[in-house]
């Protein structure tokens, strides 16, 4: 069976040799996952969608980072 990334379109094998599924990978997972707190937390100069996508996944997992809040109350 096969699906759509959630974050890139790309189709991806539903099996659970995949650990990032629905996702093709860690780095759509985490783009997904920071989806959130850009919502929530975005102000003016942080990179946008595209320029996530176009991160090295260094650069991605240090923006990563940087977005992590605390829980909410
Ligand atoms: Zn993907």
């Amino acid at each position: 069976m096969k699906v759509s990334c959630p974050t890139c379109q790309a189709q991806v094998e539903w099996s659970t040799a995949n650990q990032y599924r629905p996702f093709c990978s860690e780095r759509c997972k985490l783009i997904d996952l920071g989806e959130w707190a850009d919502e929530s937390h975005r102000i003016a100069g942080e990179p946008d969608r595209q320029q996530i996508e176009n991160m090295s996944d260094e650069e991605l997992m240090e923006m990563m980072a940087k977005m992590q809040v605390p829980p909410k109350k």
